[in-house]
């Protein structure tokens, strides 16, 4: 018999990666508070679960992709309390972006129930999603996230142990401060290159092939007109909201305060994208690479 899984949050990410556990065979129990998400999830293949209670009933693994930290302790400890309602031996998998301390207090309740919980926050946005080739950063029990795998392997083309609890959330906090730092640094040298009379792409093909070389200018040029297929290529839309950058340098921020480190580039790059937000309400909808606008 088809094993069964519970989703929590089928919205942009959440619906395609639904969709792809119903391809590969498991039988998805939906739950969202927005009905358009769980019509589309149904359309999908998966079935709409009246309440929480009914969704976690006789499932193996229940998966959450939520906005938020409070969002996912409400759904876990304070408010439904999944972590009293699920079957004994299920696996839980929260793949939302929250902090890692969020992580960390979901893990501790589920200890002490005998639950078994990891966090494994995603790259690789929608499209990855949709595409089943996200990246997973898990934390947790090694064992936990070895049988996660199960289910992960059709959602996602790479599945990462990084430690224990909450350290899956510490992973991507440092990965996104590190991409929003070069991205930045790509494109103030690319403006003070055309600023100075030079060709963009030529300056690109120069830096791709010298030590300035890294993945924003490789696979993700933001400066218009350079690459085909990059959201620079049409006016910044699709791709990973500036909004969405901007809450995970919050979390970064936060992770740093916690940890007292030192992170001046990180809370340079949280600065800038938050005086660029500001400076036009609609930039929050672009991808981030348009803050290559920022600089003109
Ligand atoms: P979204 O807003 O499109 O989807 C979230 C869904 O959760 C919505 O459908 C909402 O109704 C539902 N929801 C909210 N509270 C709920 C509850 N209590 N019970 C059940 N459902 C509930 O957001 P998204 O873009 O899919 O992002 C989800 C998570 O993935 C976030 O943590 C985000 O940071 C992370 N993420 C997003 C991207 C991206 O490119 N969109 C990339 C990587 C990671």
């Amino acid at each position: 018999m088809a094993k069964k899984v519970a989703f929590f949050g089928l919205g942009n990410m959440g619906g395609p990666m639904a969709a792809n556990l119903v391809k590969a065979g498991f039988q998805v129990s939906a739950f969202d508070l927005m009905p358009a998400s769980v019509e589309k999830a149904v359309a999908d293949g998966c079935s709409a679960a009246a309440n929480e209670k009914d969704a976690v009933a006789g499932a193996d693994f229940v998966v959450s992709m939520l906005p938020n930290g409070a969002i996912a302790e409400n759904l876990y400890i304070d408010d439904v309390g999944l972590l009293d309602l699920v079957e004994p031996g299920a696996l839980l998998i929260d793949c939302s972006t929250v902090a890692a301390a969020s992580s960390r207090r979901i893990g501790e309740e589920a200890t002490k129930r005998k639950v078994r919980v990891i966090d494994a926050p995603v790259s690789g946005g929608v499209a990855g999603a949709e595409a089943g080739t996200l990246a997973f950063m898990c934390g947790g029990e090694a064992t936990d996230v070895e049988a996660a795998k199960e289910i992960l392997q059709h959602m996602g083309a790479n599945i990462f142990h990084a430690g224990p609890s909450g350290a899956g959330q510490v992973a991507k906090a440092c990965n996104n401060m590190l991409l929003a730092v070069h991205m930045i640094g790509t494109a103030e040298a690319l403006q003070l290159g055309v600023d100075n009379g030079l060709d963009p792409k030529t300056l690109s093909e120069i830096m791709l092939k010298s030590s300035g070389c890294n993945w924003s200018l490789e696979k993700y040029n933001p400066y218009p007109g350079v690459m085909e297929g990059v959201p620079a290529s049409r006016d910044y839309s699709g791709g990973f909201m500036v909004k969405l950058m901007q809450k995970d340098l919050g979390l970064a921020m936060e992770a740093a305060l916690a940890s007292k480190s030192a992170t001046p580039m990180g809370a340079l790059a949280n600065n800038l994208y938050g005086l660029y937000a500001g400076s036009d309400e609609s930039n929050v909808d672009l991808d981030f690479s348009s803050i290559q606008r920022f600089f003109k």
